[in-house]
């Protein structure tokens, strides 16, 4: 039996454009437990999975269930004082409506259920597909749509915020978890091996082969400076038309040579971000309400109330998720925006580690409106406790959104352009 990957067996050289660095690199033929690295960056190009399509149905197929075992059972139960409450997941998203908090209720429910649902039965259809040896229908709409999926699932910071709100109440009522609970603990993680196990290389080479590389494209140098761009969703290389635009030939994705005005709309989102942090901060987050007397509470007197009471290790883990990261996160940004154009090599390696960071953590920033989103649905024991959400959530969930986006339109590949000519219509390369 032939065991070499079928990818290996085209003759002609597969090539690839860094994402993060744009450098053109020929890639090797590749046997599953291997990945491939950007010779100039560090980002891994491609990993190979053992029997990738099998892999990802069976975990897919498994989070799933999981997830529509989290949607069915209560979540967490609450007494205090002969009152009690027990709650169902999709209530930390529906009780916020009745608080006219519709944005926050959209947010919580898309991020934790409806956006992961949806992504979950893309790879399942796909998977499908390659495992009989034939696509099914829009299987290329769908991979397309995966890639883009994949940030704003937040399914792992859910149950940060869950157990930062059952240590918050803990020593007021008791607390009794559900079987939804740990179905839907089982669902993050699965939900993020399944994430890891898609091998974008291998599906779109399964689903729509590899057309030939453009004619005399040379390795060792950036795609830009020979007019070409790698295609951000499929990866293959292309040719750009004029103006340095073009449509990925394999899988129809716009492609730039660099993303367009994208320092002008980080600086945009960066300072949209910053105006929210003022709310954000100002106004409460919440408002507990304990034998009819009523407490609101910003982001920071959240904080100092967790250390008044002892709770060291979660008061540190929302400093962390709603002081540093969201502001780090800004000051980052802002300066990759300003040093941007005066890069030299050895820095762009530490700015681009820096901004994977970034990349990496602004979603873990939400932990704090689900946390308000749980405790809202969770305590309801009439006149006796209740919290009602305040307006720094709604702001404070702009602040990690807008965060996102600018890190997200920020192109990293412009950390590395100073040393080459920035007119993309440039065919001159400096050789490096
Ligand atoms: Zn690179
Ligand atoms: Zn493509």
């Amino acid at each position: 039996m032939d065991h070499t990957p079928p990818e290996a067996r085209v003759s002609r050289r597969r090539l690839r454009a860094c994402h993060e660095c744009d450098w053109l690199v020929a890639l090797p033929p590749l046997y599953p437990g291997q990945q491939a690295d950007c010779p100039r960056c560090g980002h891994t190009l491609v990993t190979r999975h053992h029997r990738p399509a099998q892999r990802s149905m069976a975990l897919a197929m498994a989070a799933m269930v999981a997830l529509l075992l989290a949607i069915s059972f209560p979540f967490i139960s609450f007494s205090v004082g002969g009152l009690g409450n027990r709650i169902e997941l999709t209530q930390t998203a529906t009780t916020l409506i009745g608080f006219h908090q519709p944005l926050v209720a959209i947010a919580v429910i898309m991020t934790i259920a409806v956006l992961p649902g949806i992504y979950l039965l893309g790879v399942m259809w796909l998977q499908l597909g390659l495992l009989q040896g034939q696509p099914l229908p829009a299987s290329r709409t769908i991979a397309r749509s995966l890639a883009h999926l994949n940030p704003w699932m937040m399914a792992d910071v859910f149950i940060i915020g869950a157990l930062v709100s059952l240590i918050k109440v803990a020593n007021l009522a008791q607390i009794e978890l559900g079987l939804s609970f740990w179905a839907f603990c089982a669902f993050a993680l699965l939900l993020l091996y399944t994430t890891q196990s898609i091998d974008s290389d291998w599906m779109w080479f399964s689903l729509a082969g590899e057309p030939q590389a453009p004619e005399n494209a040379r390795t060792g140098t950036t795609a830009a400076s020979q007019g070409l761009a790698g295609c951000p969703t499929c990866g293959l290389v292309n040719r750009l038309g004029s103006g340095g635009r073009g449509e990925c030939r394999r899988c129809g994705e716009r492609l730039h040579a660099r993303l367009p005005h994208s320092m002008q709309r980080t600086w945009a989102l960066l300072a949209a971000a910053a105006v929210m942090y003022v709310p954000a901060n100002v106004y409460p987050i919440m408002t507990t309400t304990s034998l009819g007397q009523s407490a609101p509470s910003t982001i920071i007197g959240g904080v100092v109330e967790l250390i008044q009471m002892g709770s060291w290790p979660v008061a540190t883990v929302i400093f962390v998720a709603s002081v540093i990261v969201p502001v780090g996160k800004l000051v980052a940004l802002s300066w990759l925006c300003l040093v941007a154009s005066r890069s030299s090599e050895l820095n762009a390696v530490h700015r681009t580690r820096l901004y994977r960071l970034t990349e990496f953590i602004g979603r873990w920033s939400m932990v704090d409106v689900f946390v308000v989103a749980i405790l809202v649905a969770l305590i309801r024991a009439g006149s006796l406790m209740s919290v009602t959400p305040g307006p720094a959530a709604l702001a404070f969930g702009a602040v990690v959104v807008l965060t996102m986006l600018a890190a997200m339109t920020f192109d990293s590949r412009l950390i590395w352009d100073t040393p080459l000519p920035r007119d993309p219509d440039a065919t001159q390369g400096t050789p490096g």
